[in-house]
């Protein structure tokens, strides 16, 4: 069947209040080290909107931040996703991309947000019914259920799996050893696109078999981390669902195919960016830069800002979201944050970074007397 197939693809939708960046903030209980350390906790969320921090233990000096959504230590795993991702898969089934980042200090629930705890471990329990489920099985969930819904549509689904350490890309849906360094290119027939040479895509017929392939591309991160001698807190993992859709459109004959991107970032520990957001002179020294988490900062800056130049191409993350962030595309934030008085330094510095990527419109007319450093 010759049929014409038209290609849509991430067409322009400026949302209606013309911000695609949302940031929310969500905060996990004390955990156990903390309580050992005698740590107490230094933030309040005292309604959805707003976070609290108390600059000094003692003291009643707060600090108050307001994002689009605040999750506090109550929140359930299916709260957030109903937030944040629930409203994005209508969206990847009408062919845009969207992207959703996990943001935060080491040990702060980033993976727990977006891939789930270890109620998959519990053997009574199917991931249907795992509380502890997180972004990644939810999406996929609720993807099938919809797609099976349009009844018109041929579609397929498929996924892929890379871990981006020290600016270097690896595979980990390939077999398990296998340490190959992935090139990424310009992609000549689409702008803005990139090509990963050799990058597995899995292509996922129903939602049962999510969890395997979870499990392989967690299991490979860790043995990867431990051949190359690396933190696994250094680097960012991606993972990407892509959906063709093909449907006829009535009467002339002609076929529109749909392709829709929903990556789920989960990236490296924010404590590899200082404060100050100039790269701290001890991370420097230890070769700790890292080059995609600060460059993402400056992308989004400059997307929130609506500058012409967006420095896409100074990081291997952004090169390879190119085609995911930005004006036409849905971009959410989730930054994690520990409560504990001793990770204060920490808190204080994911929220403001956070904080950056919501508001810098309104503070460019203030811009030039405020004495904050712009490190975003
Ligand atoms: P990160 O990926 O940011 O380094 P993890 O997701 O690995 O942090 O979380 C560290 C630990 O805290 C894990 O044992 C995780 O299960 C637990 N944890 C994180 N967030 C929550 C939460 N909201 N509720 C309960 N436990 C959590
Ligand atoms: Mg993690």
């Amino acid at each position: 069947m010759a049929s014409p197939t038209k290609r849509l693809q991430s067409h322009s939708r400026a949302d209606k209040e013309g911000q695609n960046i949302q940031v929310f903030v969500r905060c996990r209980p004390l955990n156990e080290s903390e309580k050992a350390q005698r740590s107490y906790s230094v933030v309040d969320t005292p309604n959805s909107r707003e976070i609290t921090v108390k600059e000094k233990q003692s003291s009643s000096l707060t600090k108050t931040f307001q994002f689009d959504k605040v999750f506090g230590i109550k929140s359930k795993q299916l709260d957030v996703y109903r937030s944040v991702v629930e409203p994005l898969i209508g969206q990847v089934m009408q062919g845009y991309n969207c992207t959703v980042f996990a943001y935060g200090q080491t040990g702060t629930g980033k993976t727990f947000t977006m891939e789930g705890g270890d109620g998959r471990d519990d053997p009574n329990l199917t991931w249907e019914n795992d509380p502890t489920a997180g972004i990644i099985p939810r999406a996929l969930a609720q993807l099938f259920d919809e797609l099976r819904l349009q009844k018109e549509a041929e579609f397929s689904v498929r996924v892929s799996f890379l871990e981006l350490y020290n600016e270097e890309l690896f595979d980990l849906l390939s077999g398990e050893s296998d340490l190959t360094k992935l090139r990424l290119y310009e992609d000549s027939a689409r702008k803005g696109s990139v090509i990963i040479q050799g990058l597995e895509e899995v292509q996922v017929h129903s939602k049962k078999e999510v969890y395997d392939i979870l499990e392989k591309g967690s299991k490979k991160r860790q043995t990867a981390a431990t051949l190359m001698n690396a933190h696994s807190s250094r680097s960012h993992t991606v993972f990407t669902v892509t959906v063709h859709m093909k449907e006829s459109s009535n009467g002339d004959g002609e076929e529109v195919l749909r392709i829709g991107k929903l990556n789920l970032v989960d990236l490296a520990g924010s404590e590899n960016v200082g404060r100050s957001g100039a790269i701290d002179k001890r991370a420097r020294e230890a070769g700790n830069i890292n080059q995609s988490l600060l460059t993402l900062g400056r992308v989004i800056t400059c997307l929130v800002e609506r500058t012409p130049h967006i420095p896409y191409r100074e990081s291997k993350l952004t090169r390879l979201l190119q085609d995911s962030l930005g004006g036409r595309t849905k971009t959410s934030i989730i930054a994690t944050v520990s409560p504990a008085g001793i990770n204060l330094e920490e808190t204080l510095s994911t929220l403001d970074y956070a904080h950056r990527a919501k508001n810098i419109t309104d503070r460019k007319s203030t811009r030039l007397n405020s004495s904050h450093p712009r490190y975003l």
